[in-house]
């Protein structure tokens, strides 16, 4: 069994004081803001924030129940960023050229009067804001969500083969239920609803099909995720992934599918189109495609760190500014400092071996 690293652990580490020890002279630096770009000439324009490490399922390729069983330690209350913080940090990140916030975790939901902090969000002017979740608790949220500012949803769903799906959450939760949740939020106005499945090998590739059918002409987007070497639990082989190519030719051999162009530079998902106008997918190959040249999204952990890339090894500790009376000027320039430095591509260099790597857990930095 794979080990998982302990947060405490690489708290600890030389490498961590030594990001500490950055972000601390950053901070002193002259005034920045506005547009910044990384070594890679990439802009920094997403940043995708975890709200909570915990969640009401135990997906088989992201919290696998022997790891997060009933002795996890979960951040304690007193680690977790308030919402004022998170709201002073994105801010912040806006001042920086943000544009795109998504509100992720573990399960955000979960996170009590998560609608407050949406809320206050919403409030910093002309964003994206959005929200990934697992569902279960959306049929009853969606319009206090709406109401707060929300302005669109993503929602995952891996299989309407409800022994599949329930086997894949492994907390026995139904199909039946989150399609429930899907119309709640089109009802909603949350609509379209992108609706994200990670694609496993001998897992659920038999739903790649059926899903596609199922949504065709909903106006809702299913979005195929290539399963990931996140974290270093989820025990992940390059034979589990179904490669991109592959799940588009399955479509397309029963529902003609065509390309289409990106919305924006930095798309993470690559369209296609229904030939017959029924609407479209989306495909994340982010393991046989790497899209690293184009990334321009961040990620704040729970606790407040800063990380430039999903397959990070460590962060850097944002909140130890926030809580030291650091000025606004000072978190953006450690912030703008930070992304200047920023040189990931990590999918671009994946291998068996890399994956062996230690990361962080995806539940800990957001999905
Ligand atoms: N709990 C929420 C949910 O499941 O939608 C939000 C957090 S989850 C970490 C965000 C997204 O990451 C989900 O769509 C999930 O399916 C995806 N994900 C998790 N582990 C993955 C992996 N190993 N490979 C690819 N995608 C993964
Ligand atoms: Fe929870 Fe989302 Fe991870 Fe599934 S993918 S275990 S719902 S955080
Ligand atoms: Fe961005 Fe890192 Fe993913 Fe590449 S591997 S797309 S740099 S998050």
């Amino acid at each position: 069994m794979p080990t998982i690293i302990p947060l405490a652990d690489a708290r600890a580490s030389s490498q961590r004081e030594a990001l500490d020890r950055f972000v601390r002279a950053a901070a002193q630096g002259a005034r920045a803001s506005g547009a910044v770009a990384d070594t890679r000439g990439r802009p920094l324009r997403d940043l995708r924030i975890s709200v909570t490490d915990r969640c009401n399922f135990r997906c088989v390729y992201c919290m696998p129940k022997e790891i997060y069983d009933a002795d996890h330690e979960f951040l304690p209350r007193a680690e977790l960023l308030t919402f004022e913080e998170i709201t002073r940090l994105a801010r912040i990140f806006v001042d920086q050229g943000v544009t795109k916030l998504r509100l992720t975790g573990g399960e955000p939901l979960l996170r009590r009067n998560i609608e407050r902090l949406v809320e206050m969000l919403a409030r910093l002017g002309n964003i994206d804001l959005t929200l990934t979740t697992n569902g279960a608790l959306l049929a009853k949220k969606a319009p206090s969500l709406r109401d707060a500012g929300l302005t669109r949803v993503t929602v995952s769903l891996d299989s309407l083969d409800d022994a599949t799906f329930r086997r894949m959450n492994d907390v026995d939760f139904p199909v039946a239920k989150v399609l429930a949740a899907i119309d709640a939020a089109a009802a909603a106005g949350l609509a379209p609803v992108k609706v994200n499945m990670v694609v496993k090998r001998g897992t659920n590739e038999a739903s790649i099909v059926p899903m596609a059918r199922h949504f065709k002409g909903s106006g809702h987007i299913v979005r195929y995720i290539e399963y990931m070497d996140v974290g270093a639990t989820n025990g992940w082989r390059m034979d589990d992934v179904v490669p991109a190519g592959e799940i588009v030719r399955a479509i397309d051999a029963e529902l003609p599918l065509e390309p289409a162009d990106p919305n924006y530079t930095g798309e993470v998902a690559e369209r296609w189109r229904y030939r017959d106008g029924g609407g479209e997918i989306g495909i994340i190959a982010s393991v046989t495609q790497a899209f690293c040249r184009d990334c321009t999204r961040a990620r704040l952990s729970t606790d407040g760190k800063l990380y430039t890339c999903l397959f990070a090894t460590a962060g850097f500790d944002l909140r130890a500014l926030l809580r030291d009376g650091s000025g606004d000027g000072a978190i953006g320039n450690a912030i703008a400092a930070i992304w200047r430095q920023r040189a990931d591509r990590y999918s671009e260099i994946r291998t068996e071996n890399t994956a062996r790597v230690p990361k962080v857990e995806m539940s800990y930095i957001g999905g």
